[in-house]
């Protein structure tokens, strides 16, 4: 997306386009990354409801990958994930290492 000037932004920044959001990746500020590790997943989907950005997604009742464009890695997630047996089902790991 093309940034802006300050010329070209709107009084008091002033929001003009609602729901403009979806155009913000917001997975480029994330420092760490969750990982979904489904053989420990119970399909809860209480890190659905927990994600402050909407970054699980779910098809059919079941969780799926996230969608990491949206993920900022805040790992709200990770510690809400109750497991199986107490095995999580979500780790943070650094960015850009395994
Ligand atoms: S919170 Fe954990 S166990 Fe529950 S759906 Fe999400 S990943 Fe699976
Ligand atoms: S790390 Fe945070 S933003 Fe990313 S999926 Fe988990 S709860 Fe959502």
């Amino acid at each position: 997306m093309k940034q802006k000037g300050w010329k070209e932004l709107t009084p008091g920044a002033v929001i003009t386009e609602p729901g403009n959001s979806v155009k913000f990746k917001t997975g480029s500020w994330r420092a760490f990354r969750p990982v979904w590790i489904e053989d420990n997943c119970i399909h809860c989907l209480f890190c659905w409801a927990y994600c402050p950005d909407m970054a699980v997604r779910v098809k059919d009742g079941k969780r799926i990958q996230f969608n990491y464009d949206a993920c900022k890695g805040c790992g709200i997630c990770a510690l809400e994930c109750p497991g199986k047996k107490g095995n999580k089902a979500i780790v943070m790991k650094e960015e850009g290492k395994q």
